[in-house]
């Protein structure tokens, strides 16, 4: 299979974590529910590939996610390759944490928004009682010794609200941070972030006491500039980037096809700009094309496309 052709790049982190959401984030936008047996494969697969961190799936309310309704199952087929600190899962509240906990979970993830537009849709409630219902998940996580990550959803722009103020996402930043988070992710839910707002975002987030060594960016690439973002932070310092396999999951915010970043895209530009990333690229494509003749339909990965065509 053909490899980048190598040129480090000046600006860049030497090593890059790459947080992989396809198994939750990505199936959780596929309409056809995929067997739990895939979905372990698909994990098994993903960590063979040389991912650090995987996050497996959801304990929401099934009657919300039904895609990860069987969440307990797909852990309980992995054993403990599926519940270690590298292998998080997305809790919103206590009774998801239980499960979590049930199942033998070493790492959870929360989800809040910078807008209350999103909140209400997302959550059913404002901001302020969202973070009201994760400090107990999390003040109980880390007491149990769980990794706790925190997502900020909408940092960089809302369909219903547009443009989203830096000092918004800052805010709700820095509340979900102080319940003791250990990472925190920014959402570009709906991918019309551009470069500019990047910096901007991360020196704010800096001022307020939250530095680029626990941040970690999530791009869509809606319109086209999830990499030209991400590379934005990489620049900045920020060395751990949420991807997907294969692209997976579109975005159900924008109606768009294209959702999250594609890891594959992502581990090109790394590997080709001489960032090492511990991942294998041909066993992760192989993973992804194996999984989109399960979906029925191609990866919209560019980097899948090229190279599965030889
Ligand atoms: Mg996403």
């Amino acid at each position: 299979m053909r490899t980048p052709q190598v040129e480090q790049a000046a600006g860049l982190p030497e090593r890059v974590t790459v947080y992989e959401v396809g198994a939750r984030d990505g199936l959780q936008n596929e309409a056809t529910v995929v067997p739990a047996t895939v979905k372990a494969e698909l994990i098994r697969r993903l960590g063979a590939a040389g991912l650090p961190v995987v996050e497996t799936t959801s304990f929401v309310n099934p009657a919300w996610v039904p895609q990860l309704a069987d969440a307990a199952e797909v852990l309980a087929l992995l054993g403990p390759e599926g519940t270690g600190r590298d292998r998080p899962v997305l809790v919103p509240n206590v009774r998801g944490l239980d499960r979590a906990l049930e199942s033998g979970c070493g790492a959870i993830a929360i989800f809040g928004s910078a807008t209350e537009t999103f909140a209400q849709r997302n959550l059913g409630r404002s901001i302020a009682e969202s973070v009201a219902m994760f400090a107990p998940v999390v003040e109980r996580a880390l007491a149990a010794d769980l990794w706790v990550r925190a997502y900020v959803s909408m940092c960089f722009g809302d369909p219903w609200e547009g443009d989203v103020a830096v000092g918004q996402v800052v805010d709700v930043a820095r509340r979900l941070m102080d319940l003791g988070c250990h990472e925190l992710s920014l959402g570009d839910t709906i991918g019309v972030a551009t470069t500019g707002q990047v910096p901007a975002l991360l020196d704010a987030l800096d001022a307020a006491g939250i530095g680029r060594e626990v941040v970690a960016v999530h791009f869509h690439d809606t319109y086209g500039q999830a990499l030209a973002n991400t590379f934005a932070a990489l620049r900045e310092g920020v060395a751990t980037v949420d991807s997907s396999a294969g692209g997976l999951g579109g975005c159900p915010y924008a109606k768009s096809a294209t959702g999250n970043l594609a890891t594959e895209d992502l581990v090109w530009a790394l590997h080709g700009a001489g960032v090492s990333t511990g991942i294998d690229l041909e066993a992760l494509v192989a993973t992804s094309t194996w999984l989109a003749e399960r979906l029925g339909r191609p990866s919209p990965s560019r980097v899948v496309a090229a190279l599965a065509a030889g």
